[in-house]
């Protein structure tokens, strides 16, 4: 009898550490999902008086101004905008962790959209003496897949290279392999600049993680580029991969698989050039 009340005490604390265990997964998971729509809300509250701030700055930027006003109007229309990036950052963010459904489908180029990435960035890296260089395989086939998206992380890419390369160049590699109606794309985003350490590679695609603190403060960011760009990427079916020499640059990889478009999905794009 002893031996029976021994057993049900042992299942009974066992039961209760099973419950115990549920109601902190459940708490752990109201929590994050208390953050997530408390970013989102909070970030439209904010859009829309900032959008207001910089609307009528910009107006103020029109009128006659003595030197030291217009420098203080261009001061408020600089900051509010990378204010608003800050904010579209963390609404992205919140967005994709809360699994929210942010790609779309639709037949593009991807010639056209690396190289559009380059001809935006070209003047960036023109204004700090680096070259910007591009890779790319002229006669990729139509694909299927989020063009505004895969600029958003080859902007990000692209614009880190830069911003982490003090001299030198950034040299931008598109690769395709098809099997089928399958496309594998792998894109590069190789540059010879600063280079990340080993300890801290991992980490430089953590929500507001930089490779290094004070860097940071120089070069300014939110170090939310990588974390976005990796969720896209990985919600498109793909990921991002990071190699990295300090001092001597790092290598980005960006890779996806995406589905070739049906010539009658393609016209659009033949329409559209
Ligand atoms: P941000 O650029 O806004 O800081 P990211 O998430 O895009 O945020 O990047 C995170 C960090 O990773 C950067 O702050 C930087 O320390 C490091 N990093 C990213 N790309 C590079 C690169 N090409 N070369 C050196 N460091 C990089």
């Amino acid at each position: 009898h002893a031996m029976t009340i021994g057993v049900e005490r042992d299942i009974s604390a066992m039961k209760e550490r099973e419950a115990e265990l549920a109601r902190a997964r459940q708490a752990a998971e109201d929590a994050a999902s208390a953050k997530t729509r408390f970013l989102a809300t909070m970030s439209h509250e904010i859009r829309t008086p900032m959008n207001a701030v910089i609307g009528m700055a910009e107006l103020l930027r029109e009128g006659p101004l003595a030197l030291d006003q217009l420098h203080a109007v261009d001061t408020i229309v600089d900051s509010g905008r990378a204010l608003l990036a800050i904010i579209n950052d963390i609404l992205d963010l919140a967005r994709l962790q809360s699994g929210t459904p942010v790609i779309r489908k639709e037949p593009f180029s991807i010639f056209a959209c690396v190289n559009g990435v380059i001809d935006l960035m070209e003047p960036l890296a023109r204004a700090k003496g680096i070259d910007l260089a591009a890779d790319l395989p002229v006669d990729t086939p139509p694909l299927i897949g989020d063009e505004g998206r895969l600029r958003q992380i080859l902007v990000n890419l692209v614009g880190n290279a830069i911003k982490f390369t003090p001299s030198g160049s950034v040299r931008v590699a598109l690769g395709l392999r098809r099997t089928g109606d399958i496309a594998q794309v792998e894109i590069g985003v190789i540059d010879t600049g600063i280079g990340i350490a080993e300890d801290r590679l991992e980490h430089v695609f953590d929500s507001f993680t930089q490779a290094d603190g004070e860097i940071t403060r120089r070069f300014g960011g939110t170090g939310l580029g990588l974390t976005i760009s990796r969720l896209l990427a990985r919600e498109m079916g793909g990921d991002i991969a990071a190699r990295s020499s300090p001092g001597a640059g790092s290598d980005f990889r960006l890779t996806l698989s995406l589905a070739v478009a049906q010539n009658r999905e393609a016209r659009p794009i033949a329409a559209a050039t």
